[in-house]
């Protein structure tokens, strides 16, 4: 370490994160007692380490309370515009520690524990991750609600507390096995259930038109219970909620049962409208089509709408007479954000409450709900794009169908008047698909039903527009934006890497942790050998106890001198966990062919669920694994390549990874991946990327420049370019011998001696189905990823470009995003002022 400037031990003595007062110590140690007897029910002789881990979980959450009360009452008081996220998906992860770091009391809790001779680390370790996600759009989702809170914006996340979060994910035999995530089995300690606040929600049924205008009558009704999480801004005593709804059957489920005497049957079928919230769908990126999903979409909607207008009506501003009148003010106080087309019913829903239930025209309905309502894509793969069937919504949501009928016919009238007699311009724009079964296209509603559509990176955003729905922006283009994702650096710096947050506090101050433009401060110092070394001892370290874990927990030893090469994401064939595997069998070839040469020593890692029913994503987990048990057992190879699967990749791996990074893995398709979060993190931390000209990647290298990542394969317009004449793999096969030899021997057997069919369609994909691809994008990667060996076998190089990622990663801070929605989209502004805190009087 240098020698720390007065200045520097000044802002040490000056930061909250070092320093834990004697009273906060000695109060922290009470309230656990205290927990732990009058909570816990337990003495110090039988308490468990879980027993602990929630005393401190409590004691903990004592410190939100009357931060989340006074800001909710603050709330209600000013009464600011509210932001809705609505998201089928929140990716949370663990709360315990990201609470005590947004309340300041991280030291204070770690002393006490210390105290009283418990290991803090231990007990965060017991805590479930709150998994009710598949990956990046629910992650998103989580680090959006971070957020929202630490800009003091008056936000609300709106989800679904599924009792089964994602699948844990077991690897037996080299193949993936899933288990039920039963995450609430012991208890959740940061939820408050809030039974008074429940709320009916109506399916099936039929529609009758009366005097008075439509009529949604003979429903079954499902109730939504509301439970609320506190969502804490980061040392600005804001506390957000979070409200997921939990399916709860009426009383009188089945009445008809129970007048039929058949008491035991009514009790048990109370089950089935409880289903509803049961179980999030495992799928990233594939629209499945389930009545169930389709229920658990419209469950989230229907009971969001009723609360935001429940707090819009109790807003200060009217009384109750006034509200058909102020309805026009609906947009001014709220803003809906839809976290991809999973929310979008939302919009025929709103439409429903305001004409049928409100009594409001359609007109002035619509006017109202284009203006609330706000839509984010977050793909281009067809696959992924909600269709539901018109039969599966007349069934269960008859008058959300005749609604979006209703908007079709208004939508396609336009259309017709800016293209009169443009039949295949009419056809393409519908919502309503006709060719086979008839479908709405979810997307198509979104767009025409929201004041904003935005992309989630520029490249993204453009093909957006040029491409998928460019019918749509020719239409309205004033509608269309790009609002670059981002990620919360309390969490994926502070919280997963404080040697690197403490080792760039010291450097340049804490202000980065909410203005993370600030680490371009760090610029100046990339080339100082000693920050240099600093750089590279944390991230040693952090090597270290990544390797430490893969022991301990997977009983694999890993060099921690090796480049640890790292792809972490969901399983998918865009994503192309494929041409890594070849990339790591080519290595493999080498190595055999020419022992004594001089190598580079790598561990590749690779982590990620595939959905369930996924058949070729199962298949590419199979390959690695097995690709892995003959490398690794090759007494040839030896310490030069080892290759890794990281089972159950979730965020709180995610967490332990990052920040061991040596090389991030961004290989997708360009023109596939619509923005990515995980490069953001990566690059974060340290690591440099290995990746193609697709989503954020693009951005990431203009901030930091070419110089400083390591960009190999196609373009958008290459791609294009390529499809068009006509992608034949086999181009590639029989000009590489390499490229040729590695897919020989996924095609014959070389890595499943005992079934040589095992990985055979595999090989098909590559050569003869690979919408991704993968084959045209090889030779640049292999060079490329030479070049990076190259690079790593030049220490002070290597780290001076990661300190050139880590210095130019200030864009890729959520909190910027959330700033550009709240400009650009709702209209709201970041509030900096700090609440008070509690112990200090109101004004
Ligand atoms: C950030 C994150 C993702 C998204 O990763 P991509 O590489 O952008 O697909 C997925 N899963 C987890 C657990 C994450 O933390």
């Amino acid at each position: 370490m240098a020698t720390p400037t007065s200045d520097q031990e000044k802002r040490k003595q000056i930061s909250v994160r070092h320093i834990a007062e004697v009273e906060d110590v000695s109060a922290i140690k009470k309230t656990f007692n205290r927990h732990v007897h009058y909570t816990l029910v337990k003495d110090r002789n039988v308490a468990t380490p879980r027993d602990y881990y929630f005393a401190l979980a409590h004691t903990v959450r004592d410190h939100l309370v009357s931060r989340w009360i006074r800001t909710q009452q603050y709330y209600y008081e000013k009464d600011p515009k509210r932001v809705y996220y609505l998201s089928l998906e929140f990716y949370m992860g663990r709360s315990l520690t990201n609470t005590m770091i947004n309340v300041g009391i991280q030291s204070a809790c770690d002393e006490a524990l210390y105290q009283l001779g418990l290991d803090i680390e231990e007990l965060e370790e017991i805590e479930e991750d709150a998994g009710l996600g598949n990956g990046g759009l629910g992650r998103l989702a989580a680090c959006f609600l971070d957020s929202m809170a630490t800009l003091g914006m008056a936000a609300y996340g709106y989800g679904i507390r599924y009792e089964y979060g994602i699948f844990a994910q077991k690897i037996i035999n080299g193949e993936q096995q899933e288990e039920p995530d039963d995450w609430l089995r012991f208890g959740n300690p940061w939820e408050k259930a809030r039974p008074e606040y429940m709320l009916p929600i109506n399916f099936f049924g039929h529609v009758e038109d009366t005097p008075q205008g439509k009529k949604w009558v003979n429903t079954q009704v499902v109730f939504a219970l509301p439970y609320d999480n506190p969502i804490p801004g980061y040392q600005n005593n804001v506390v957000n909620t979070l409200r997921l709804w939990s399916a709860k059957s009426p009383v009188e489920f089945n009445l008809k049962f129970f007048n039929d005497g058949d008491y035991i049957q009514a009790v048990l079928d109370r089950n089935l409208a409880e289903n509803i919230s049961k179980v999030l769908y495992p799928n990233d990126n594939i629209f499945e089509g389930k009545e169930l999903r389709l229920k658990q979409e419209y469950f989230l909607c229907a009971a969001s709408l009723q609360d935001i207008i429940r707090r819009f009506k109790a807003a200060k501003f009217g009384s109750r007479e006034a509200i058909r009148k102020t309805f026009d003010l609906f947009p001014k106080k709220v803003a809906i954000q839809l976290n991809d087309t999973h929310p979008s019913l939302a919009i025929p829903e709103l439409m429903r409450l305001l004409v049928d239930v409100e009594g409001l025209s359609w007109e002035k309905a619509w006017e109202i709900t284009v203006n609330t309502c706000a839509y984010t894509n977050h793909t281009v793969l067809p696959e992924a794009l909600e269709r539901w069937p018109c039969s599966m919504l007349e069934y269960i949501l008859p008058r959300h169908l005749q609604i979006i009928y209703h908007i079709n016919l208004l939508h396609l009238k336009e259309v017709e008047k800016k293209w009169p007699g443009d039949m295949d311009r009419l056809r393409r724009m519908s919502l309503v698909e006709e060719d086979g079964e008839k479908r709405i296209n979810m997307a198509h509603l979104s767009i025409v039903g929201s004041h904003a559509v935005n992309g989630v990176a520029q490249i993204h955003s453009d093909i957006i527009k040029t491409e998928i729905f460019r019918d749509f922006y020719e239409l309205m283009p004033e509608k269309f934006q790009n609002k670059t994702n981002g990620i919360t650096p309390r969490r994926w710096l502070l919280l997963c890497n404080p040697g690197l947050a403490d080792l760039i506090s010291d450097k340049i101050g804490e202000d980065w942790i909410v203005h993370l433009d600030q680490l371009q401060n760090l610029k100046k110092f990339a080339k100082d050998p000693i920050f240099q070394k600093e750089v590279s001892k944390v991230k040693q370290e952090n090597k270290l106890r990544l390797a430490q874990l893969l022991e301990k927990d997977y009983g694999v030893r890993v060099n921690p001198a090796s480049l640890f090469d790292i792809h972490v994401k969901r399983i998918h064939e865009y994503k192309r966990q494929l041409l890594n595997c070849l990339h790591i069998i080519t290595l493999y070839n080498r190595i055999k062919k020419n022992p004594t040469a001089k190598f580079t020593p790598r561990t590749v890692m690779i982590g990620g669920k595939a959905a369930p029913g996924y058949y070729a994503a199962k298949k590419i987990i199979k390959l690695i694994n097995y690709v892995g048990n003959v490398v690794n057992n090759d007494p040839i190879v030896g310490d030069k390549l080892k290759i890794i699967y990281l089972e159950n990749y979730r965020v709180t791996l995610a967490e332990k990874i990052i920040p061991a990074a040596d090389l991030s893995e961004q290989i997708s398709t360009a023109g596939t991946e619509a923005s990515g979060t995980g490069n953001m993190k990566f690059m974060l931390n340290g690591s440099l990327t290995i990746g193609t000209l697709d989503g954020a990647n693009v951005e990431m290298a203009e901030e930091m420049g070419n110089e400083n990542i390591f960009i190999f394969g196609m373009t958008v317009d290459e791609v294009e370019n390529l499809k068009r004449k006509g992608y034949n793999a086999y181009d590639y096969y029989n000009s590489n011998p390499e490229l040729k030899q590695v897919i020989d021997q996924i095609q014959n057997g070389f890595f499943s001696p005992k079934n040589p069919d095992e990985f055979r369609d595999l090989a098909d994909i590559l050569l003869k189905y690979d919408r991704f691809l993968t084959l045209a994008d090889y030779e640049s990667y292999i060079k490329k990823q030479e070049e990076v060996n190259a690079v790593y076998e030049k220490q002070s190089k290597w780290t001076e470009m990661a300190i050139h990622n880590i210095a130019s990663s200030g864009k890729f801070s959520s909190d910027r995003t959330i700033i550009e929605y709240g400009k650009d989209i709702w209209d709201v502004q970041p509030n900096y002022e700090k609440l008070p805190a509690p112990h200090e009087s109101r004004q």
